[in-house]
């Protein structure tokens, strides 16, 4: 058998693991014989082996337990974040009808949206949600969200 140097180039992965016929050892052998770069292509790849390093026992495992643990977390949040955009919704639609009910004059200056105040973390109050629009309810932590929600039934 009359290897090219793209064939050994093409086998040198199964040449490292040893996934290749005792014709195709040979052929190979016969070939690095007589051409010094795949012979020096095939030397590099097994010294690059030879280091490779396997992952460290149990590794994959703990990847998966930590995205496992992560989910539910997410997906309570998403659904905070839904049942507060309803609410605000229902609300905000609420609150357009009254101002459109006591609406007098179409060209008088429009409602100014109240200066918001931050209070640190949890500031953020439902009319401040609805006035000024300032966060989107994805940027709200859970705990924003819970007190949000907290809010909106009481
Ligand atoms: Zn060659």
């Amino acid at each position: 058998m009359n290897l090219s140097c793209e064939d050994v180039r093409d086998l040198v992965p199964d040449l490292l693991t040893g996934r290749v016929s005792a014709a195709i050892a040979v052929a190979t052998q016969q070939h690095i014989t007589r051409c010094g770069e795949c012979a020096a292509e095939l030397e590099v790849a097994r010294e690059v082996s030879r280091w490779r390093t396997p992952a460290p026992a149990g590794l994959h495992d703990r990847v998966v337990a930590e995205v496992v643990r992560q989910r539910p977390v997410r997906a309570m949040r998403m659904q905070l974040a839904i049942a507060a955009t309803i609410a605000l919704v229902l609300i905000g639609g609420r609150q357009l009808a009254i101002l459109q009910k006591n609406r007098v004059d179409p060209a008088a200056p429009s409602v100014q949206a109240p200066a918001v105040e931050n209070r640190g973390p949890g500031w953020m109050t439902v009319e401040n949600a609805l006035n000024t629009g300032a966060a989107s309810l994805g940027d709200l932590s859970e705990e924003q969200l819970r007190q949000l929600l907290t809010e909106l039934e009481s």
